[in-house]
């Protein structure tokens, strides 16, 4: 693009988004164009942040109109770069922010069903929920600055999956600006609505590459009566499983989270996380942290998890736990495990795993990937941590002493291969939560059959024929 194309590009977002929806200075750019892993540095022309649907449409169109293409960009919490600009000078870029996009349209108690924009903060939309007295069950530990069009976009998972589903099981129906800038209007709220392809399915996990959310419905739940959180130490992920199944079989859909950590991710958050402890005596190979929820009263609740831990313990499935007896208690176990990816951040170069697999093959896995990865990489710190509940682990390998970061960085694609073949190999995924971004593409080309890329394929081009949204992300066009 000419200097001169680009002056007269950016007075017409300009005129469209008026001063506070454009950026372009490169100090100002800074915060949208930065990755929270530091692997990327971003490029864009510019950062449109529209306070409206139409204002959005309109910028899409100008894009469109000019070849300019578009990144969507939630809070930027993202963990794969897939809100990461590109551009170049054959192939501009802008970053399109849902940041000004932050109203709670309607919140429907009767119909448990609540209406939002793309740019409404996760933990904004469980404030607002919990208000009208229902329960937005989506939490991750990024949830004080991610948005629900990047939930939605990246088919978030986080810590209730195994009671409430994924991202996707929330939405009801969605509002989203084509990349033709025409504005598909599906904000339904309809439990039950066969009319055809269920096309708000398409954008979700989508990670921007179809169209730009700007509004979604999403379901509620009751709010919870009671609730009980407990840090469980197990000797062995295996005993950790044998536990999942005993509390799903006895309490069934009371259970709402369950999170295993191992004493490698403590270590590095006592560390670095100044007054984030753990609270059980002594350090045992693994914990549990887990949370059961619902109509009962908090004291049933309270008993109810209690005397199923004394049965457990006397089983041996446990080695010993702790139940929070007040909220500051259950807030400063939820801390320790939310710290692990900022510890994790802080201690240096790590190159990370996501991979998910049949929850009763965790153990199994785990046991094969740990050996594997201190063969590829002597020297490396196994941090393995996640949604055991739902199979889905990070797994972690920090920088060696004595390897420098960039050579250790460089090992990333080769070794990260081998341990998402053996995961893939047991009947799991390369990819659980975080999606592909720029990250994964030449994985999910390894890892899908040349059905499947062909069909994703055909759909990109139907529904995006110029490559307007977020090319380059998921998949090579
Ligand atoms: C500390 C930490 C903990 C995390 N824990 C979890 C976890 O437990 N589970 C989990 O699933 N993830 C987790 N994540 C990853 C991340 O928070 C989630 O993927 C989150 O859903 C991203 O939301 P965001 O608003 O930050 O999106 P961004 O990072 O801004 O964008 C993510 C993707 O969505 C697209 N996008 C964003 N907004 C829109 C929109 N309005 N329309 C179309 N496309 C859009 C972007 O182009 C990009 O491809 C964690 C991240 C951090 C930093």
């Amino acid at each position: 693009m000419t200097k001169l194309l680009r002056q007269v590009f950016l007075e017409e977002l300009g005129a469209v988004l008026g001063p506070a929806g454009l950026v372009s200075s490169d100090d100002a750019m800074q915060p949208y164009l930065a990755e929270w892993r530091g692997l990327y540095a971003g490029r864009a022309l510019a950062v449109a942040i529209p306070d409206s649907t139409a204002a959005a449409a309109a910028v899409v169109r100008a894009c469109a109109a000019r070849g300019v293409a578009i990144v969507p960009q939630g809070g930027n919490t993202g963990l794969v770069g897939g809100a990461v600009a590109q551009s170049t000078d054959e192939r501009p870029q802008i970053v399109l922010s849902a940041r000004r996009l932050a109203r709670i349209r309607h919140v429907d108690p009767d119909n448990y069903a609540i209406t939002a924009e793309s740019g409404c903060i996760l933990s904004a939309l469980q404030a607002a929920a919990a208000a009208a007295g229902r329960l937005f069950p989506l939490s991750l530990a990024a949830e004080g600055s991610c948005q629900l069009g990047g939930n939605i976009s990246t088919n978030a998972g986080g810590i209730n999956v195994l009671r409430f589903g994924t991202t996707r099981d929330l939405v009801l129906g969605l509002e989203v600006v084509l990349a033709n800038g025409e504005v598909f209007d599906g904000l339904r709220t309809l439990r039950k609505d066969n009319t055809g392809y269920d096309l708000k399915q398409l954008f979700i996990g989508a990670e921007g590459t179809l169209g730009f959310i700007t509004a979604a419905a999403c379901k509620l739940f009751p709010a919870p009566n009671g609730m009980a959180t407990a840090l469980v130490a197990v000797a062995t992920p295996d005993a950790a499983i044998r536990l999942y199944g005993e509390l799903r079989s006895q309490l069934g859909d009371e259970l709402i989270a369950f999170e295993l950590m191992g004493q490698a991710a403590l270590d590095l958050v006592s560390r670095h996380m100044a007054g984030v402890r753990v609270t059980l005596p002594g350090t045992h190979p693994w914990y549990v942290l887990l949370e059961m929820a619902g109509a009962r009263t908090h004291g049933e609740t309270h008993d109810a998890l209690e005397q199923f831990l004394a049965r457990a313990t006397a089983q041996g499935l446990l080695i010993d736990a702790l139940v929070a007896q007040t909220g500051a208690q259950r807030e400063a176990l939820w801390r320790v495990r939310h710290a692990i990816p900022e510890a994790q951040r802080l201690e240096g170069a790590a190159i990370k795993h996501d991979i998910s697999v049949p929850v009763a093959e965790v153990g199994n896995f785990l046991a094969q990937a740990t050996p594997l990865a201190l063969r590829l990489l002597p020297g490396t710190r196994v941090i393995a941590f996640g949604h055991l509940g739902d199979g889905n682990m990070h797994f972690n390998l920090g920088q060696p002493a004595g390897l420098d970061r960039q050579e250790f960085l460089a090992r990333w694609d080769d070794v990260s291969r081998s341990i998402h073949a053996l995961a893939v190999g047991m009947g799991g995924s390369f990819s659980a939560e975080h999606g592909i971004g720029l990250l994964k593409v030449g994985e999910l080309s390894r890892f899908r059959s040349p059905v499947e890329l062909q069909l994703m394929r055909a759909l990109k081009k139907a529904v995006d024929p110029d490559n307007i949204m977020n090319p380059g992300k998921i998949l090579e066009v």
